[in-house]
């Protein structure tokens, strides 16, 4: 246990044992109830933050929408500096942080120190950008005239963030938010409060640096009562969302009823195609990789394969073969390739998935079940399991939320496997393996998947920061990080000027007085 001490990152990353888990940037309060957080790779307990009140949340908002008058007038590359800066904090606190996010989250190191690599990459795309959010300029119809847009700040960004990646989303969404001239609020996962408290602390220390007033970064902590403090709240123009579909469905009504904006990525369902001209061998990496990394946690795990009947039993094989050879325990022993999941509500579904897919006639190939033991104390430790099983099982349309894998059929034609890849709800992340070009251009082509990431020879799980993430369907259709993923963090202006004597009107309309 010593060699997995996280007291010294507790430390430098300036987290106590009870901390205020409300603040506008430098200023921190807390008089609501404690949140303890648990560590599932140990059980123990970490350290406890306060929720936020209706009280606090209206200093908070009062401080942010003061704090916006002065961002959104700050140029943009300057703006750009700041997360500069920022970044630059998060190179020099990287190992701590990506140790605090896999002790309290369950990921391996080398995940955790990959999210904040990941907060890193936003920043530096970030900077860049904030010279560019350029709009168009368009030929008016009518002469003397100028026709052009402009992008402007929106006001306050609500970001809710969900546990599996409690510190990359809220730097995909903020680090675009603050170059476009917004400002912040942040409610982490109740799961996963303390990486929030550290995150915050750590930009913080750089708009004081800068002599930048309160509010332009803030936090709020607590359940879905403290989220919906910011969904109902017009003073929120626009509301990111990330988490279950079951989340997205009811923030989505909240904020369309007082015809806010909101950004949605929830949950996936995702599958590979495997074809006959595969590479068996960059399969099986990749199907495994991506069903047992971060134990199944990822809104890209892969969770459905889709396997040609000609190469099914050598796949099936070569499967069960890799899957005996997991390691499973510490998440911080870098030996090992799976931790735990996220608490034992989380295995519960995991235990109940299993149970379901049995009664559906579903066959299980690995078997799962909950590790007992040495270093599996926390009770948080699951056997990631494979399943032969049919698309139109009830728990296959589902998104579950740990390391199990479903193992499908396909015969004849890629088209009757594509069929079985966009028969569910959800379209967030989706691959095909293999070599023949005719079958790759099919699946990204528009009759091919209908998901927001299509990948060949890859995985499913994995993305980088320079294209836009997000997917269609019940994933909610949002998009962020890369691309022009920004936009909708900004208000769009149609601007027309006419530098002229006359006043012309647009579609030839005549208005003689
Ligand atoms: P969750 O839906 O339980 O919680 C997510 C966040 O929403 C938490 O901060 C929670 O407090 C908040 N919340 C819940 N109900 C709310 C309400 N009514 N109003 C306001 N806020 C509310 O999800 P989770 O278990 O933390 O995360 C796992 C889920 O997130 C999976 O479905 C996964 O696929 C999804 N996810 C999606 C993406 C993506 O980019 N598409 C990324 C990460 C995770």
């Amino acid at each position: 246990a010593e060699k997995y001490n996280i007291a010294e990152e507790l430390v430098h990353l300036k987290i106590q044992q009870h901390n205020p888990g409300t603040a506008t940037g430098n200023e921190w309060f807390g008089a609501g109830e404690r949140i303890t957080s648990y560590s599932p790779v140990d059980g123990a307990p970490i350290a406890s933050v306060t929720t936020t009140t209706q009280e606090e949340y209206e200093k908070v908002v009062a401080t942010a929408a003061a704090a916006f008058k002065v961002w959104r007038t700050t140029p943009a590359p300057q703006r750009g500096e700041i997360v500069r800066q920022f970044s630059d904090k998060l190179r020099e606190f990287k190992a701590p942080l990506g140790k605090l996010v896999s002790y309290e989250m369950g990921k391996s190191f080398q995940e955790g120190l990959g999210e904040v690599q990941e907060m890193i990459d936003i920043c530096d795309f970030a900077v860049g950008l904030s010279r560019q959010l350029h709009g168009l300029t368009m030929h008016s119809e009518r002469p003397g005239h100028r026709m052009y847009e402009q992008y402007h700040p929106l006001g306050i960004v609500g970001i809710i963030s969900a546990f599996n990646f409690p510190v990359a989303v809220w730097s995909w969404n903020t680090a675009l938010a603050w170059i476009c001239g917004d400002v912040c609020i942040w409610k982490p996962s109740e799961k996963t409060p303390l990486t929030g408290v550290a995150c915050q602390q750590l930009i913080a220390e750089v708009l004081k640096k800068n002599n930048l007033p309160e509010g332009i970064s803030c936090l709020i902590n607590g359940g879905a009562e403290v989220g919906a403090m910011m969904t109902a709240d017009k003073r929120v123009p626009l509301i990111s969302a990330t988490g279950s579909t079951r989340m997205g469905k009811k923030v989505a009504s909240v904020v369309g009823e007082r015809l806010g904006k909101s950004l949605l990525e929830l949950g996936g369902n995702n599958a590979i195609i495997v074809t006959p001209d595969a590479d068996i061998k960059m399969t099986v990496i990749g199907a495994v990789f991506g069903a047992v990394g971060t134990a199944g946690q990822r809104c890209t795990s892969t969770r459905r394969l889709i396997v040609h009947e000609d190469v099914y039993d050598t796949v099936k094989d070569a499967l069960v073969a890799a899957y005996g050879q997991l390691k499973i325990g510490n998440p911080l022993d870098q030996n090992n390739h799976v931790g735990p999941i996220i608490d034992t509500d989380a295995v519960q579904m995991y235990l109940d998935a299993l149970e379901k897919v049995k009664a559906e006639g579903g066959n299980i190939l690995v078997e799962g079940g909950v590790l007992e033991g040495e270093g599996y104390e926390s009770g948080c430790y699951v056997q990631p399991a494979i399943a032969e099983a049919e698309n139109h099982y009830e728990i296959v349309q589902h998104e579950t939320f740990a390391p199990i894998l479903y193992l499908m059929k396909y015969s004849g034609d890629v088209s009757n496997a594509l069929e079985q890849q966009n028969g569910v709800a959800q379209g967030l992340s989706s691959a095909i393996m293999t070599n023949n070009l005719r079958e790759a251009e099919r699946f990204l082509s528009h009759e091919g998947s209908d998901c927001g990431i299509a990948n060949v020879n890859i995985g499913t799980s994995g993305a980088e920061i320079g294209g836009a993430f997000g997917g269609e369907k019940e994933t909610g259709g949002g998009r962020e990080s890369g691309s022009d993923a920004w936009k909708v963090y900004m208000r769009r202006q149609t601007n027309t000027i006419n530098y002229t004597t006359e006043l012309p009107l647009a579609q030839g309309i005549k208005f003689d007085l």
